[in-house]
C-alpha cells in the first residue's frame, strides 16, 4: 500500500481564539525569506526527513500533505526544497503524487499560487472557514476575509484542484446565514469541501467565553444537517463524517488515515503510522528548531488498541468497513460479539449491516455518525 508524507507547518500570523493546534504566532514577520526563520525551520525539516531515510527509503508514496498551523506563509522555493528532500527520501508510486498545501485568504495571491505550482503542489485548500464577519468576531478568527476579488482569484487558478474548509454552528448563525455563504462558495463549485462543527476546545481563549449548552449543540447539528442536505443536492459525495466531493476528487492522502494506510509526519506533534506501529514527534517548535531533536517516539497502545483506531477511524467513512479490512487491518477475524453489536444498532436505526459480494459491510446511518464517538466506545467494549 502507497504511504502518504504529512509535512507540518507550525507558524501564523496570529493565533485564533478557538485554535488548538500546535502553531506559535509569528507576526509581525520579519524576514520570511530562505535566510529566516522559516528557512531555519525548512533545514530541520529537511535534515528530519533525511535522518529518517532509513524507515522510508523502500517505500513508495502518493500524498504529501503541507498542513498547519499555516503552510501558505513558506515562500515556494521553501516549499521546493521540502518536495524534493522528501522525493529523494521514498520512491514516488507511478500513480504520481497528489501534492495538497493548506492556504489562509490573507497569503493568497496569484504568483503565489504559480510558485507553488511550479513546485509540484496540485491540491490547494482555502481556509475559508466563514464569510461572515460577525461570525468570524464570534470564534475569534483571525486574518482576512474572503472577498469576491479574491474568491475568484482562486478558482480561475488553473491546473489545481480547488479545496474550502468551512467552519460551521458558529453562535449567531442561522440557517439563512449558513445558506448564503454556502451559496457564494459553491457558485465555484469547488471540487472538494471539508467542514467541521465549532468545537470549544478546553484551554482555548473562546473556551474562557464561550460554554456549550445543549441548545447550542443542537442548533450545530441542525446546521451540519442543512449543510449535508445542501452539499448532496448540489451533487457532492458525503464521504467522510466532515468531508465532501465531487466524483473522484476525494482526498488521497486524508483517506489514508481512514483506511489504515501508512503514513509519516515531520514536523513537532506530527504523528506517523509505519502500518504497524504508530510514533509522534515530541516537544515544541523551539526545542525542533534548536535542537537536540530526539526523532519520533513510539505511541504506545494497549493490546486493543489496532481493533479500537480500525473502528474509529474507519467508521469515519460513509461507506464504513468490511470484515476483510478489519482482518487486514488488526491480524484477526472480526469477533462475533462486534457483528452482534452491529446488528444491535442496526436494529436501532443507527447502523447498517450488509452483504458486499463475499463480504460483510458495517456503517453508521447519519443518525449514528451523530453519535459517533458513545457508538465507537460501545462497540470497542465488544472486542
Ligand atoms: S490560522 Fe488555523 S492553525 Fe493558525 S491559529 Fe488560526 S485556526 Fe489555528
Amino acid at each position: 500500500m502507497n504511504a502518504g508524507v504529512y509535512i507540518h507547518v507550525p507558524f501564523c500570523r496570529s493565533k485564533c481564539d478557538y485554535c488548538s493546534f500546535l502553531s506559535v504566532p509569528v507576526e509581525p514577520i520579519v524576514d520570511g525569506s530562505s535566510g529566516g526563520l522559516f528557512g531555519r525551520y525548512v533545514e530541520r525539516l529537511m535534515a528530519e526527513i533525511g535522518s529518517r531515510a532509513h524507515e522510508t527509503s523502500d517505500k513508495a508514496i502518493d500524498t504529501i500533505y503541507f498542513g498547519g498551523g499555516t503552510p501558505s506563509l513558506l515562500e515556494p522555493a521553501l516549499v521546493d526544497r521540502v518536495i524534493e528532500a522528501v522525493r529523494s527520501a521514498f520512491r514516488p508510486a507511478p500513480a504520481g503524487l497528489e501534492i495538497t498545501m493548506e492556504c489562509n485568504p490573507e497569503d493568497f495571491h496569484p504568483d503565489w499560487i504559480n510558485g507553488i505550482r511550479g513546485a509540484g503542489v496540485n491540491r490547494v485548500v482555502l481556509g475559508v472557514q466563514s464569510l461572515d464577519g460577525n461570525l468570524r468576531s464570534v470564534m475569534g478568527r483571525r486574518g482576512r476575509i474572503p472577498d469576491t476579488v479574491m474568491l475568484e482569484a482562486f478558482f480561475a487558478a488553473g491546473d489545481i484542484v480547488h479545496c474550502v474548509d468551512l467552519i460551521v454552528g458558529i453562535p449567531g448563525q442561522t440557517r439563512e446565514g449558513l445558506a448564503l455563504e454556502l451559496g457564494r462558495i459553491l457558485a465555484y463549485r469547488p471540487e472538494h469541501l471539508s467542514a467541521y462543527i465549532l468545537s470549544v476546545d478546553r484551554g482555548t481563549p473562546l473556551a474562557r467565553r464561550l460554554v456549550p449548552t445543549p441548545e447550542m449543540e443542537l442548533e450545530q447539528r441542525r446546521r451540519f444537517e442543512e449543510l449535508i442536505a445542501a452539499m448532496e443536492g448540489a451533487g457532492y459525495a458525503h464521504y467522510e463524517v466532515s468531508n465532501f466531493s465531487l466524483p473522484g476528487f476525494e482526498s488521497r492522502h486524508n483517506m489514508k488515515y481512514w483506511t489504515f494506510a501508512p503514513y509519516f509526519g515531520y514536523g513537532p506533534g506530527a504523528h506517523s503510522f509505519n502500518g504497524r506501529e504508530r510514533f509522534f514527534n515530541p516537544g515544541t517548535v523551539q526545542e525542533y528548531l534548536d535542537g537536540p531533536w530526539k526523532g519520533p517516539i513510539p505511541d504506545e497502545r494497549g493490546a486493543n488498541a489496532p481493533a479500537d483506531e480500525f473502528l474509529l477511524t474507519g467508521l469515519r467513512l460513509r461507506r464504513g468497513i468490511t470484515a476483510s479490512a478489519y482482518l487486514a487491518a488488526t491480524g484477526s477475524r472480526m469477533p462475533a460479539s462486534l457483528a452482534e453489536e452491529f446488528e444491535r444498532l442496526a436494529e436501532m436505526g443507527l447502523a447498517v449491516v450488509e452483504r458486499d459480494g463475499a463480504d460483510m459491510r458495517y456503517r453508521f446511518t447519519l443518525e449514528g455518525m451523530f453519535h459517533m464517538d458513545g457508538l465507537v466506545a460501545r462497540l470497542a467494549a465488544r472486542l
